[in-house]
């Protein structure tokens, strides 16, 4: 696409028009935005003709990476055939029909039905009313309450910011909303030290059952979490946490959810998270790589047993007008079929991700600041850490970690600060050779912040 305008022109446009998410507009228009103009595979171009490594696949979502040419010949041939049309009164279309057939073959075994959203947000939203409606159609309609973690992150609806465990949303707004409460994140670094994974991990899943005992497990509808918290910082819980918190749920009569909008359609080398770490939830919210971010779209997947209560209870009173939007299913579908079909999701569980991970854990042992070094096919993570023979985390939390990502986002990596974690998450189909070049180009970033470091007098 051929733009007219210059990169001034556009900052100035956009500081006198564009209200930005998650940011602080005075300090954005004093610095000036960096505009992205176009992106093939792994790589983004500014303006100015920059070439960016997109350690970060966006926001976690180009799974398929930029620049493919068969999506959009399928979005044009889907919209020049229909371009519209809602699936509320009765009525389908063949998109949604077929996206629908292959999500139930990608899905794990009891996962037959989806309801359609357009974000990861809605998705939550969606399956917190499915929730609560599941326990009314049961019979138990006190049953209400869902509980989330401290740091997770669930979007930024106000009942996807509510069940999210961000102190900084839930200040903005009056969150959370009444029947929803949380629990401490499984952190082992932080919370479990001097325990072993396993020990700590059990620890943690019982701070779900203190929750259940202390609400009343007559009054509890669901235990929501991320298989791995990803805007929390990529926090890896113990193999011991998800059959330990599925046994609580079970133990409690009490839905188990899985939001998936980051883990979801191949990220950690399974199509889904919980095959990570063998755990069954009855339901689980995705969107983000289900598109791979070509549209927006996401998906709730009901579990077999959900989805018959659902329907024995008549009108499920909830839905969007693009809900299984046709162009965007149309895409969906094709996404997730490569994924599949190319063998994409498989090259993460076998070959680019445990190469990821060895190459990031080489080569980031040895940095006086950076510990933990963490992460599970192609998400990965470190924390910055003020000394690391005490495991000493920074004061400030979250500034330093923006400092880091500062340095590697003008040396041309894009990696995300969450806190003090730092993390990256790229395109599925990133090779071998370009790891390499991503980890190399971070090494000589983790230098420059380390020299900063020390020249400001910080460590
Ligand atoms: N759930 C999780 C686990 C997420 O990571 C996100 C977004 O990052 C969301 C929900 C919200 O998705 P969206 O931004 O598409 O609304």
């Amino acid at each position: 696409m051929k733009h007219q305008r210059s990169t001034a022109q556009w900052r100035e446009m956009d500081a006198a028009h564009h209200l930005h998410p998650f940011t602080d507009t005075a300090s954005l228009n004093a610095q000036g935005v960096r505009m992205i103009t176009h992106a093939d595979g792994i790589y983004l171009w500014d303006s100015e003709g920059n070439k960016i490594i997109d350690g970060m696949a966006g926001l976690w979502c180009v799974n398929i990476g930029y620049g493919r040419k068969d999506l959009p010949e399928i979005a044009k041939r889907q919209m020049e055939e229909l371009a519209y049309y809602n699936t509320f009164f009765k009525t389908s279309h063949p998109a949604v029909v077929e996206l629908s057939h292959l999500l139930a073959e990608v899905a794990p075994k009891g996962f037959d039905h989806v309801f359609y959203t357009n974000s990861g947000s809605e998705s939550v939203d969606t399956m917190i009313r499915m929730v609560r409606r599941y326990w009314d159609v049961k019979g138990k309609p006190q049953k209400k309450t869902l509980i989330g973690r401290w740091n997770g992150y669930h979007g930024s609806t106000i009942g996807g910011a509510s069940l999210g465990g961000m102190s900084y949303m839930h200040e903005q707004g009056d969150l959370p909303i009444p029947g929803i409460v949380h629990v401490q994140q499984p952190w082992h670094y932080k919370y479990g030290k001097g325990m072993s994974a396993d020990e700590f991990g059990l620890l943690a899943a019982s701070w779900i059952e203190d929750k259940i005992l202390e609400v009343g497990a007559d009054k509890v509808a669901a235990f929501v979490g991320e298989p791995i918290q990803g805007a929390g910082g990529v926090i890896i819980p113990p193999a011991s946490y998800w059959p330990e918190v599925e046994r609580i749920c079970r133990k409690y009569d009490i839905l188990l959810v899985a939001d998936e909008v980051i883990c979801g359609f191949g990220r950690t080398g399974h199509w889904f998270g919980q095959q990570q770490f063998g755990f069954t939830p009855d339901i689980f919210t995705t969107a983000k790589g289900l598109s791979s971010g070509y549209l927006p779209i996401g998906a709730v997947f009901v579990g077999n047993e959900v989805a018959a209560t659902l329907a024995a209870g008549g009108d499920f009173n909830h839905g969007f007008t693009y809900s299984g939007h046709p162009v965007a299913a149309a895409v969906a579908h094709a996404n997730v079929k490569a994924l599949r079909d190319e063998g994409i999701v498989a090259a993460v569980h076998e070959d680019t991700g445990p190469y990821m991970q060895k190459r990031w854990r080489e080569a980031f042992s040895r940095f006086e600041h950076v510990d933990d070094v963490r992460g599970v096919g192609l998400i990965q993570a470190f924390t910055l850490v003020k000394d690391k023979a005490s495991q000493t985390l920074f004061d400030n939390w979250g500034e330093i970690g923006l400092m880091c990502r500062d340095i590697f986002f003008r040396h041309g990596l894009i990696m995300r600060a969450c806190g003090d974690h730092i993390v990256s998450a790229p395109p599925l189909i990133i090779s071998k050779d370009q790891i390499d070049e991503m980890i190399a180009t971070a090494v000589e970033c983790m230098e420059i912040f380390e020299q900063k470091l020390k020249e400001r007098g910080l460590a």
